[in-house]
């Protein structure tokens, strides 16, 4: 069955949006998998469609409501096995792991809140898991959902052809990627690294393992923390 996004906003124009151009476009037109975006809205049941209403307790702004929302989640399929998203600044952050997951399963439905964001009934009601692409505030789901997505998507069967490849790159072995250099040799009076024109595969490995190292421990002492038990014991660390 091919992987298939389902999308709930009140924005479906903004679908395929950047999904429709490049790796992930490409794919999307010759099948490798699908999208559907479905417009909330259409699940309102009054004559003015109204899909929100003002907080519990006072406050500002306005919250999605729960009827509403659990409609139009159970008119996509309410008795398909596929996850459900909610994307939320509240939600567990995304990782590469839980990317990888996503790929591999039937492809996910994706709620995505506005306003202040969704009466908590309907996350609890349907069982929907909260993801956060980052700690800052978006002003909707969308742009969200388009990056789980579009990280989903590459890693599908197909998508990504040898030009490009995700077997090295950040994250894959707990670590970020290494530099990357190309032409020209020399830019700006900065060389690129001699080893990496040595032709001498061990090197370029070493040095690009040690670069990654580094730079993994520098930015992210939170993934070297937590870096997989291979990676440490090879490099014959105690930790
Ligand atoms: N009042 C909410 C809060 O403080 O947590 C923020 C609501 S935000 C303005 C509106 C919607 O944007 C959210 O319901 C969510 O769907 C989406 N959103 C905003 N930031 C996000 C993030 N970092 N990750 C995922 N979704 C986000």
């Amino acid at each position: 069955m091919t992987w298939r996004a389902t999308v709930l906003t009140l924005f479906p124009e903004m679908f395929p949006g950047p999904l429709g151009v490049s790796l992930a476009g490409r794919a999307l037109a010759s099948g490798l998998w699908g999208l559907e975006a479905r417009d909330i809205r259409d699940s309102a049941t009054d004559r003015h469609r109204s899909v929100d209403d003002t907080p519990a307790g006072g406050g500002p702004g306005m919250v999605l409501r729960a009827d509403v929302l659990a409609a139009a989640i159970d008119a996509v399929d309410a008795a398909a096995d596929r996850p459900r998203l909610v994307m939320s600044p509240r939600g567990r952050p995304l990782t590469q792991a839980r990317v990888a997951e996503l790929a591999a399963g039937p492809g996910p439905l994706i709620v995505c809140g506005r306003f202040e964001g969704i009466d908590q009934r309907v996350i609890d009601a349907r069982g929907l898991e909260e993801v956060s692409i980052g700690d800052y505030v978006l002003s909707g789901g969308e742009i969200a959902a388009m990056a789980l997505i579009d990280a989903c998507v590459r890693l599908l069967p197909g998508v990504m052809g040898k030009l490009e490849s995700s077997t090295d790159e950040s994250f894959s072995a707990g670590l970020l990627e290494y530099p990357q250099y190309t032409r020209p040799q020399t830019f700006e009076g900065r060389p690129i690294p001699e080893v990496l024109l040595s032709g001498d595969h061990g090197k370029v490995a070493a040095w690009r393992l040690g670069e990654a190292e580094a730079l993994t421990r520098a930015r992210r002492p939170d993934l070297w923390a937590a870096r997989p038990a291979q990676t440490i014991r090879a490099k014959g660390e105690s930790q």
